[in-house]
């Protein structure tokens, strides 16, 4: 297995001229936190990844036990400041950009996506507390979120409420001035966890009557009353602990209005998407990086002057190889423009649809990109030594998780193009990214006329897979067309040039 490495340069790229992050970027106060930060994830994280996928997490006597070295690596996590990276620095953060945050995510979950769904869940829930939380709640909870010294979780899932939250039982009844939980969660990552002295768990229960109006979002901090009652065992994600609790008249107290809990979650969740979508860049990524040095490294075969081959040398593997690398740069550069985006808050219907692109798109990339590399890799890539395996193992999750894909798929032809200016906007959006490139204006158009057309639809739903299909083709083209505008700052301009070309075909969008 080649040792995991951070694509600083690549990320550094994508985030200053693709999405051309320039009203917020400081280039060298970026540089220096990513740079850091990629040395802390390939000395200090990234070597437990595959040694917490052999031993797991595991549950002892009512408590989860993380695999050996996390707790460790977690102490120099929180001691180097990175937990609270985004946190406003009035409650003790860093104040750092959501941009560079993304890209320390993005290295976070390549080095280690078990122990990175364990610790980024915070910058969410600090979201979710400062937007519906009393000046009280968020003064006692935020600056322990922000210094490490409390994770937090996100506790929605129920055996019969999974993609439909609006089944939830889990009950919340007043008592006196506070609030008791009682039911039952499963799939909770980081239900419970060693490395954190303190667990905020945001508890979605219901308060009310039937349906999602009776949602009220909780804070419910750990305490003897929340137990772990099981973790699960998984395909990947091994040192994720995915545990099932018990709330047994659990104290509590109400985020938010009561009946709104649905709204205030779908904030900590929108967090949650881009930071998934991003989970399945880094897979990428690093599926990329293992697979070339591999194919690089092995010969076998003859190429066309007979002399002997080594894997790269075979066109069709350079086509995997390139097919690899293009899926990462491609659904990067398309979440940093959603970040972009939604930090600038002047087009929040496009941001919705943005953010079900870059799910869809970022998981997707992930496990094919993995997939690949079992193939490139030959019969070594199906076996565990090269991690691959892994790879693979661990992005499978995030085409279901924070809300299934073809749900995403769903939500853009419903919600996305029923309500406010989301389509017209998304036009808009890819015309400036193509910057005036007429293949790109007239494919925009086409498209608006198929929006249209499912617009006075009768069930647009049976149309989601593949309207989501072309409307993500678009946004991969225009975002292309402004790789290419940018391509000579690359540090391996040919490369990429090479690549541009080979997605840029006139055809893909007619
Ligand atoms: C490793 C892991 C970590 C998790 N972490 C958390 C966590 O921290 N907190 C939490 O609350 N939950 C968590 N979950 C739960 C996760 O969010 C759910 O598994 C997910 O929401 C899907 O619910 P379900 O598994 O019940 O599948 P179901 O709801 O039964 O859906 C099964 C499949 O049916 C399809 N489907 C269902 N409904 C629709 C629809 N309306 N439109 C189109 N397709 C549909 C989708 O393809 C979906 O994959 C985690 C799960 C795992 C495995």
């Amino acid at each position: 297995m080649t040792p995991f490495k951070a694509p600083l340069e690549d990320i550094l790229f994508s985030l200053r001229l693709v999405a051309q992050a320039d009203e917020e970027w400081d280039e060298t106060t970026a540089t220096d936190i990513l740079g850091h930060f990629s040395a802390f994830a390939e000395n200090a994280l990234a070597p437990l990844n595959a040694t917490g996928d052999r031993e797991g997490a595991q549950l002892i006597d009512g408590r989860v036990q993380m695999p050996k070295g996390f707790k460790e690596a977690y102490k120099q996590l929180i001691e180097d400041g990175w937990q609270g990276l985004s946190a406003p620095e009035e409650f003790g953060g860093a104040g750092v950009s959501r941009l560079i945050a993304a890209g320390v995510s993005e290295i976070f979950s390549g080095a280690n996506h078990a122990m990175q769904m364990v610790c980024n869940l915070v910058p969410g829930a600090i979201t979710t507390l400062r937007l519906f939380g009393t000046a009280e709640q968020q003064a006692r909870w935020i600056p322990k979120l922000a210094s490490g010294e409390c994770l937090s979780t996100m506790c929605l899932t129920e055996p019969a409420a999974g993609s439909d939250l609006s089944a939830i039982k889990c009950r919340a009844e007043q008592a006196g001035e506070s609030w008791v939980i009682n039911g039952e969660k499963i799939f909770i990552s980081g239900g419970d966890q060693n490395l954190s002295k303190d667990i905020l768990h945001l508890v979605l229960a219901r308060s009310g009557g039937p349906g999602i109006k009776g949602l009220s979002l909780f804070l419910c901090p750990a305490q003897p009353e929340v137990t772990i009652t099981r973790i699960e065992s998984k395909l990947g994600l091994h040192a994720s602990p995915t545990c099932q609790m018990l709330f047994s008249d659990a104290g509590a107290e109400l985020v938010g209005e009561e009946g709104a809990g649905l709204l205030a979650m779908f904030k900590l969740m929108n967090h949650a998407r881009i930071d998934v979508a991003l989970q399945g860049v880094a897979h990428a990524s690093n599926a990329a990086y293992q697979s070339y040095h591999y194919a690089c490294d092995r010969k076998q075969g003859r190429g066309p002057d007979g002399q002997t081959a080594r894997l790269s040398d075979h066109a069709d593997v350079q086509r995997m190889l390139d097919e690899q690398k293009i899926l990462a740069i491609g659904a990067r550069a398309m979440c940093h423009i959603a970040l972009k985006e939604s930090m600038k808050g002047q087009r929040p219907a496009l941001v919705e649809i943005l953010t079900s692109l870059c799910k869809v798109t970022g998981s997707e990339a992930g496990i094919r990109a993995a997939d690949l590399g079992i193939q490139i890799m030959g019969g070594y890539g199906y076996l565990t030594e090269y991690g691959v395996d892994q790879i693979w193992r661990d992005a499978r999750i995030t085409a279901i998780y924070e809300g299934a894909n073809g749900i995403h798929e769903r939500t853009i032809v419903t919600r996305g193009l029923q309500s406010g200016t989301g389509a017209e906007d998304f036009a808009d959006l890819m015309n400036e990214l193509a910057d005036g490139d007429s293949i790109i204006k007239e494919g925009t158009d086409r498209w608006l006329g198929v929006v249209q057309q499912l617009r006075s639809a009768k069930d647009p739903t049976s149309q989601a897979h593949n309207f989501c299909n072309l409307t993500r083709e678009l946004f991969q083209q225009a975002t292309w067309v402004r790789i290419a505008a940018v391509a000579d700052h690359h540090p391996d301009t040919d490369e990429l040039k090479r690549f541009c070309k080979s997605v840029l075909t006139p055809d893909k969008l007619s």
